[in-house]
């Protein structure tokens, strides 16, 4: 079977996790801050706190946020379960916003007529996750603007498009959003195994997430409420988890990043055979500019395809070998969300995206061969 997705993995990866086995430290060691660092430097934000997923990343930038009980965040309706779960985790309600069918990525206009809704009915969102889907960046400074007039949070789920650029800026940058959220998963851009990142330019939700991600514990004198009772103390001030990232996996993602514009080139230069040679009726996703797509997933269309239709295309590819995907299946779909009450008809958009939509292999290694594979058993069908 031809994946849809494959990590790269070469000497100096192995080399990295090797020299971290045989250090002094396996975790809470130099690498992980090292890891941090070389992110946020390359996104030009000026925080970063790595954790071990993108999941653990999202629900530590809704904590810093406040949000909790009784408040709301809002999410697009086509993205994976975790940018919506989030907001779950700290008790909140979750809605979700429709998207452009053409793009798969929130609509602006859709976003503007909701909040103009929420404003009248006193149910405004206090954060929107906004999903940057395949690695295709949402329009970060329209999106603030939007957002910043009902007093909205914004958090970037970027687990696709580390890598990919917003205008000149690369995704990281944070200049229009509180939290940038990144994931080190086998199948995104660069991976550390499991693990994620949250980016920010603000010094209390940096404080606020790091202090989360390790027990809620400080070493901080000035932080502790009731002082130091001796340079041994440690004060937890609030619950907080443990999810920590490893050294381990820190050094494999430290020396993926060397390798992030190699990996983006190659997904690019992947995407434009693709979408040259795509036979008819298939179209590519609507990408504005492919030099700023990361190309996390290379997604091909069909105006007017049935779920029936797509089903029996999708089998018949899987036993060909051919390793095509679905993202995704829309979250108000999803029998927990329809349980608390979300109908999959109000997003027509949504609705009409997961029909038409289907995910084509991409990986840094694939061959000419497995991509003429794939062209030619579309084109058979
Ligand atoms: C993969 C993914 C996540 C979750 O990432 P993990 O690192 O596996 O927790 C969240 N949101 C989106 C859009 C993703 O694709």
């Amino acid at each position: 079977m031809i994946p849809y997705g494959r990590q790269h993995i070469d000497d100096s990866d192995i080399k990295a996790v090797v020299d971290v086995l045989q250090s002094d430290f396996l975790t809470q060691g130099p690498v992980v801050p090292r890891f941090e660092a070389a992110v946020a430097s390359y996104c030009q934000a000026r925080f970063a706190v790595a954790v071990n997923s993108a999941t653990s990343a999202l629900h530590l930038a809704c904590l810093a946020l406040g949000l909790g009980p009784g408040d709301r965040l809002w999410t697009s309706a086509i993205s994976f379960v975790a940018s919506a779960n989030c907001g779950r985790y700290c008790g909140a309600d979750v809605d979700f916003v429709d998207v452009d069918p053409a793009t798969g990525n929130l609509s602006l206009a859709a976003l503007s007529d909701k909040l103009q809704q929420a404003a009248k009915h006193g149910t405004l969102p206090k954060i929107l996750v906004a999903v940057h889907l395949a690695g295709q960046s949402l329009n970060m400074q329209k999106l603030a603007a939007i957002c910043s007039q009902y007093n909205v949070k914004i958090i970037e789920d970027a687990s696709h498009a580390i890598g990919a650029k917003d205008g000149e800026q690369a995704v990281g940058h944070c200049s229009y959003s509180d939290v940038c959220v990144f994931s080190f998963h086998p199948v995104k851009p660069i991976t550390s195994g499991e693990g994620g990142m949250a980016l920010t330019n603000s010094p209390a939700l940096y404080q606020q997430m790091q202090q989360l991600r390790s027990h809620g514990i400080t070493r901080e004198a000035d932080k502790m409420p009731f002082g130091s009772d001796g340079d041994w103390y440690y004060a937890m001030t609030e619950l907080g988890f443990n999810f920590r990232m490893t050294d381990l996996s820190a050094a494999l993602g430290l020396s993926q990043l060397n390798k992030l514009p190699d990996f983006m080139a190659r997904r690019q230069a992947l995407a434009k055979i693709y979408d040259d040679a795509l036979p008819s009726p298939w179209q590519p996703l609507y990408i504005a500019q492919p030099s700023h797509c990361s190309y996390h997933l290379y997604v091909i269309q069909q105006p007017g395809l049935a779920l029936a239709e797509k089903a029996r295309l999708f089998k018949a590819l899987r036993e060909q070998g051919i390793g095509v995907n679905l993202h995704y299946v829309p979250i108000p779909n999803q029998p927990y969300y329809q349980n608390l009450g979300q109908q999959p008809a109000a997003y027509p958009g949504a609705q009409r995206y997961y029909r038409e939509s289907l995910t084509l292999p991409l990986f840094v290694d694939m061959s000419g061969d497995q991509q003429q594979q794939v062209l030619e058993a579309l084109a058979r069908l």
